[in-house]
Order: C-alpha cells, then sequence, then structure tokens
C-alpha cells in the first residue's frame, strides 16, 4: 500500500538525537513536504480505527516501528489491509490531526511562495482538502498537491519543482532522494529510528529551527 507500510518488532532504540546541524538558511522556494507522517499525524487514526473497530487495544503508535504494517501490527494481513483503506478513506482522511505545530511554520513559509507537497497517495483530492482545512489563510491556488502514486516517483516530480529539500518520513524515500541529489530531511517517526545519515527533525518547531529561516523581505 503506497505511502503507508508500516511494522513489526518493538524498537528498542532510543530516539536519536538531531544528527546534522544545517549550514546556512534554507530558501522555502527550493522546500518541499510529503504530507502523511509529517503534516498529518495519520497513524493516529489507523491506530484508533485499530483498537476501536478490531479491539487491537494495546496498540500505540509507539508499536508502528517498521514502514511494512504487516511486520508490526499482530493482526491478519486482511485486517491491515482494510484499516489502511479506512484510513486513508475521505471519512477518515478529513479526520485525521495535523502534527503540532504544522499549521503555524507552513503559514509562515507561504509568506516566500506557494506551498508543495507531494504524496504517494494515489488520489490527492481528500488530503488536498484536509490541507486547505489546515490552512483556511493561505489561498488554496498557493497549495499544489502532488500525488505520485507511488514513493519511487517522488524524486521525479521533486526534481521537476526544483526542489532541493525535501521532509518525509520514509526512510527508504530518504536514501533515493539522496541518490537522486535531493537533500532529505526525516521527521521523526517509530517507523524511521534505524540511524540514518540525514537531518531529523522530531518537531516542527526543530525543523523551522533547522531551515534557519531568514525574516521575509517582501
Ligand atoms: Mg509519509
Amino acid at each position: 500500500m503506497s505511502g503507508l507500510h508500516v511494522a513489526s518488532g518493538l524498537s528498542t532504540l532510543p530516539p536519536p538525537k538531531l544528527s546534522t546541524p544545517w549550514k546556512g538558511p534554507v530558501d522555502p522556494r527550493h522546500l518541499a513536504f510529503d504530507i502523511d507522517g509529517v503534516v498529518a499525524d495519520t497513524m493516529k487514526v489507523f491506530v484508533d480505527l485499530a483498537r476501536e473497530r478490531f479491539g487491537l487495544s494495546h496498540l500505540t503508535k509507539e508499536h508502528l516501528t517498521c514502514y511494512d504494517l504487516r511486520r508490526c501490527v499482530p493482526a491478519p494481513p486482511h485486517v491491515i489491509d482494510e484499516l489502511i483503506c479506512l484510513t486513508l478513506d475521505d471519512e477518515h482522511t478529513a479526520k485525521i490531526p495535523a502534527m503540532e505545530g504544522a499549521a503555524e511554520v507552513l503559514e509562515h513559509l507561504a509568506q516566500w511562495g506557494p506551498l508543495r507537497f507531494v504524496t504517494a497517495r494515489v488520489w490527492p483530492e481528500s488530503i488536498e482538502r484536509w490541507l486547505h482545512a489546515l490552512l483556511p489563510r493561505i489561498d488554496c491556488r498557493a497549495i499544489t498537491v502532488i500525488a505520485t502514486g507511488n514513493p519511487e516517483r517522488k524524486h521525479a516530480i521533486l526534481h521537476e519543482l526544483k526542489v532541493h529539500y525535501f521532509v518525509e518520513d520514509r526512510l527508504e524515500t530518504c536514501h533515493l532522494l539522496a541518490q537522486n541529489g535531493i537533500q532529505p530531511i526525516l521527521f521523526d517517526q517509530p517507523w524511521n529510528r534505524t540511524p540514518a545519515p540525514f537531518p531529523r527533525v522530531f518537531t516542527w518547531k526543530d525543523l523551522s529551527l533547522l531551515l534557519n529561516l531568514k525574516p521575509h523581505e517582501p
């Protein structure tokens, strides 16, 4: 399932530290974002549904320690598939909470130009509506969402958009981006806590500090 494979075996690793101090400010016009797991706390809905509908009452987001959910959620594959479909459907997408601080930082970044989001979801419409609801003060025309349907297609799209920095939670995608000359910024989640040679941020406040934005001059 594109965009949302997650995992097994509880991680015993301590949360990693912010790995690479940023050198110099980032131009927000060269920046773009993944959505699920970065702006949207999508797996919160997955866990809630697993608990409410399938009795997986002990399950928490911390149990989702790898991107392939079949390897970390103690449920049959068909249950996991159903949970993923439910999580991503229009009704539940609308209910996904945002990651804390995301709206504030994105609103700030919107001063520099359109916000660009590249998701591995197959259909962009429901998550596009979700972003518009999250960012009501930003003109809809200043929010671009591209759905690739496949995380391995992100780097080609990002090159077309002239993006140099991409905020992403899927480790494999970060490696692929780096191999293709795009600087990944890893948004920490339980499913990406293996050592990685990328800057890692734990919150949107961390991200804001890492980007080292200069005050916008109109
Ligand atoms: Mg993601």
